[in-house]
């Protein structure tokens, strides 16, 4: 079976064997080394002053971002399963909370951000996706941060880029938290979560907040190589693995594959009559609206051995997700979109031509290099 969520995603086996080894206890010069070296790979993948590990899944570091650097007042972007995720968050923990909402299609815009920070001066944190995996949507993050801290540089900007750190470049220059996951483009099992930190957010961190998500005791243990608590070695040399890959061909030309794999996957879907979900794609993941969704998901897997996302909420049954993130062998991707054509055929839709191959074969070959 193809593992073609966007989330989790399939562990490359380079990686697999890495994390087969014995368990090395994690108070060791041994474990301290491939720490350093994991902590240096992440480093230049987040391109930020600081990096953080922590031993939980992806919400566990949206947490601690909003505790950890909020004060008062949160404003958050909800387009989305995981933008609502954060207004839940804050509240969890007392800050008052402003929400600006979006149908899951639609990007947020510069200047509703800005309208609603002029609007209330409490606001000292702001919250977003980069990349909102309910719809494959990509909000534009980096203009956002830019203008806010135009405004004013003393707001806190929160993105969680757990469906883009690893898919594409993101210009950090006015983002202070960015937050990855272990299980989404890092192709790593789940249970680890990763902040790029910047240094106004080390600063406005000072001594941190709570107890296991306080960042400042991270940060003081993390540039020792070690951790605050136990640390999950395991993933920790996944990590140090799965970066080291990335590193051997180079930043440039796997960003550069994971486009043209997005770029191909969007115009092969739309060949075939799909319909692309989001106005602004992700290049995480296409989603596609269809009201025969689950049954088109059904015929996917059990006929042709790929698992593709379903939606989630009002889109249940009604929207498919398909991965781009990671180091995807071509042919693949390629058989993805072979399947989705071949399923619309079995579903009498339209009739089966090889049009979605032809096409995600002619435009991957076209965007591959970088
Ligand atoms: C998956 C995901 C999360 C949540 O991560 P968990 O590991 O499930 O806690 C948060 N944000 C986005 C954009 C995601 O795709």
């Amino acid at each position: 079976m193809l593992l073609f969520t966007p989330g989790p995603t399939p562990v490359p086996e380079a990686v697999r064997t890495a994390m087969a080894g014995p368990t090395i206890h994690h108070r060791t010069p041994e474990f301290e080394a491939i720490f350093a070296e994991a902590r240096a790979r992440l480093m230049r993948l987040f391109g930020m002053d600081e990096c953080v590990m922590l031993a939980s899944s992806g919400t566990g570091a949206m947490e601690a971002c909003v505790t950890n650097l909020a004060r008062k007042k949160v404003l958050c972007v909800n387009a989305g399963k995981f933008g609502e995720r954060f207004g839940k968050i804050a509240e969890a923990h007392g800050f008052e909370t402003v929400e600006l909402r979006y149908e899951w299609d639609t990007p947020a815009t510069v200047e509703a951000v800005m309208a609603a920070l002029k609007a209330d001066p409490d606001i000292d944190t702001f919250c977003i996706q980069v990349s909102e995996s309910a719809g494959g949507l990509r909000h534009p993050v980096e203009q956002i941060a830019r203008a806010i801290k135009a405004e004013n540089p003393e707001i806190a900007v929160i993105a969680d880029g757990i469906t883009a750190v690893g898919v594409e470049p993101i210009d950090t220059t006015h983002i202070d938290a960015l937050i990855a996951g272990s299980q989404k483009a890092l192709m790593l099992p789940p249970g680890m979560a990763m902040i790029g930190l910047s240094d106004y957010a080390v600063a406005r961190i000072g001594e941190g907040k709570g107890f296991y998500f306080n960042l400042a005791s991270e940060i003081k243990k993390q540039r020792q190589n070690t951790t605050a608590y136990t640390a999950p070695t395991t993933l920790v040399i996944g990590l140090n693995k799965v970066l080291e890959l990335i590193e051997a061909q180079g930043y440039a030309r796997f960003y550069a594959a994971t486009r043209a794999r997005a770029l191909a996957t969007r115009e092969a879907l739309t060949a075939i009559g799909c319909r692309l979900y989001p106005k602004t794609p992700a290049l995480s993941m296409s989603a596609v609206y269809d009201e025969e969704a689950n049954t088109l998901r059904k015929i996917l897997k059990e006929r042709y051995g790929v698992n593709v996302a379903g939606g989630q909420d009002h889109l249940k049954g009604k929207l498919f997700r398909i991965n781009q993130m990671g180091l995807i062998p071509v042919y693949e991707s390629a058989w993805v979109l072979n399947a989705v054509e071949l399923a619309l055929a079995d579903m009498n839709r339209r009739p089966y031509d090889g049009t979605a191959s032809r096409v995600f074969n002619e435009i991957y070959f076209q965007n591959e290099t970088p």
